[in-house]
């Protein structure tokens, strides 16, 4: 057996502390900015059945045809997954507990996802997306509400340079004539169509639509389009959206390409995009799934989401010099001696009762090694604690952005410690 070290699965990364502090901020004002909304959390199960995806995502995808890590579990059988995105568990969880009983909801998630791709910059095997789910509302306003509040994420994170677009996919009657008129037009073209496509053709056409392949670029350009087939009801929901967006002042472009890559959309669909991170442009994505409800199971209910790639929205922080903030520390615990060091963990328990962060040195050295660490710590103020200190039930302390030193009781410390922070 080697003996070399392991290394993480490919395309699934570690965070390490010098980013995480990016990632716990950029959690935070996730969370704030959900809750400023009266959005409300749930959290589902990394595995889920097999069949969940098949039946919510649509077998004819890239994910369920090629991105999916799935299995079989060794003791029971059962057809497992690794969920991919979140609003099939999302939506699962729902109907499970019934939660549309009585009332609409909005819902969030954020952790991690699982699709097999080939890793490169912004596209990983393990990714983490935030997903905001709204079910049981049938209007416009709903899909509104979304797109302005990732304006206002975009705002709050800094992130510029994002364009909205946006489209609608109509209802299930304009699908069907559309999806007719494609088989159509692409049967003239046989000879044209790339394996994927060939495919796709009699299964799914409309995500013919969504091909990267460049030598397929102008025969989709010259393919009916949906707008064409849409029916009033359609038009009248994507006008109203539109007229929302207006009014909030959030420009869009429509792009009526954009039919996006899982099957269970409907009506609204927008992609928020960036040109600065390569060809893994999109950093949020998302729609009205009014069929998404029934199609697994549950009494129909309109339904309307998106969901966000952390890592690519961090990397277009990172790129505009966001940078890890520092650890927030109070206090750095210096000590040496028999008495002072026993001294010093009740010292750093009861600093920490009042609130404050103490990282408590550990593992010896004179005073003077550690008065370095101390210094490199980023804490506010090191307290030294010698076994002098010990006996008289005090501590010397030192602030480390500047001021004068000096012997304090241990009654006022935390007091004082206070007037430097602030
Ligand atoms: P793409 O076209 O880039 O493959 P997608 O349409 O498959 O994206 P969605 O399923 O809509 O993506 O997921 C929502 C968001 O999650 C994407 O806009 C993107 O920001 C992020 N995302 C999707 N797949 C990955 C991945 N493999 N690695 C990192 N982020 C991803
Ligand atoms: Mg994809």
């Amino acid at each position: 057996m080697s003996n070399s070290p392991l290394q993480a699965v490919r395309g699934m990364n570690d965070i390490l502390p010098d980013e995480a502090g990016l990632w716990l901020w950029f959690e935070d004002t996730v969370r704030d900015w959900l809750e400023s909304y009266g959005y409300r959390n749930i959290r589902m199960p990394l595995v889920e059945p097999t069949a969940l995806f098949k039946r919510a995502i649509g077998e004819v995808t890239d994910i369920v045809e090629k991105e999916m890590y799935s299995f079989e579990d060794s003791l029971n059988g059962d057809h497992l997954t690794l969920r991919p995105e979140g609003t099939a568990s999302c939506v699962r969880a729902v109907l499970q507990h019934n939660l549309l009983y009585n009332a609409p909801q909005r819902l969030w998630y954020a952790g991690q996802m699982f699709r097999h791709e080939r890793p490169q910059k912004g596209r990983y095997r393990q990714f983490h997306q935030i997903g905001v789910e709204s079910l049981g509302f049938v209007g416009p306003d709903i899909d509104a509400e979304q797109i302005v509040m990732c304006a206002r994420l975009w705002r709050k994170l800094g992130i510029r340079d994002v364009a909205l677009q946006l489209n609608t996919l109509g209802d299930v009657a304009s699908r069907q004539r559309h999806r007719d008129k494609l088989i159509t037009y692409f049967e003239q073209y046989k000879d044209v169509l790339d394996a994927d496509a060939t495919r796709r053709l009699y299964s799914n056409p409309l995500r013919i639509l969504d091909t990267k392949n460049p030598a397929m670029q102008e025969l989709v350009a010259g393919a009916p389009k949906l707008m064409d087939e849409l029916d009033a009801e359609a038009i009248a929901h994507f006008e109203a959206v539109q007229a929302l967006l207006k009014r909030h002042d959030i420009a869009y472009e429509i792009n009526p390409r954009l039919v996006r890559g899982l099957d269970y959309y409907n009506r609204t669909v927008f992609e928020w995009v960036t040109t600065r991170l390569g060809a893994q442009g999109t950093i949020c994505a998302g729609g009205r799934y009014d069929g998404l409800v029934a199609q697994i199971g549950g009494k129909p209910a309109p339904a309307c989401g998106f969901a966000m790639g952390v890592e690519r929205l961090l990397a277009l922080m990172q790129e505009d010099g966001m940078q890890n903030p520092p650890m927030p520390l109070d206090v750095y615990l210096v000590h040496q001696g028999e008495q002072a060091s026993a001294f010093a963990t009740l010292v750093a328990e009861a600093l920490r009762d009042a609130d404050l962060r103490v990282l408590l040195h550990c593992g010896g050295g004179s005073f003077k090694s550690q008065m370095k660490k101390a210094d490199s710590s980023g804490a506010v103020c090191a307290v030294i604690i010698g076994d002098d200190e010990a006996a008289a039930n005090e501590v010397t302390l030192k602030p480390l952005r500047g001021g004068e030193q000096g012997k304090v009781a241990l009654a006022v410390l935390a007091q004082k410690i206070k007037a430097l922070t602030e």
